[in-house]
């Protein structure tokens, strides 16, 4: 654990705090953990519609969309090798799928 300077009013504060104790604003690590939650919720996104386009609604759309999510997961989650593992997996699920989706189209 280390002390950091409040941005806001200068004083030292936990880096593990996410609000300065003395003004209350909220410090870096409140904003990257707010960050990391809404790459988790990508990637979720990308976990649900990858099942939904496997599964149930095999269209390339949909396949896209889960790419999208997984990729901005993947390059953006920073400390959490399992979700960005899980999320390598998924897009490499839905590129399978396009595969598929594709090489039905042509056959
Ligand atoms: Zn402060």
């Amino acid at each position: 654990m280390a002390l950091i300077k409040c941005k806001e009013c200068g004083k030292d504060i936990s880096d593990q705090a996410t609000t300065c104790p003395n003004c209350g604003a909220k410090t870096e690590t409140a904003n990257k953990k707010q960050e990391q939650n809404t790459y988790l919720i990508f990637a979720i996104i990308s976990m649900i519609v990858t099942v939904i386009a496997f599964f149930i609604n095999p269209y390339g759309l949909l396949s896209i969309i889960a790419i999208i999510f997984s990729i901005v997961c993947i390059v953006k989650i920073k400390q959490n090798l399992a979700i960005k593992i899980c999320c390598i997996i998924f897009m490499l699920i839905n590129i399978f799928n396009i595969y598929f989706i594709f090489a039905s189209m042509y056959k």
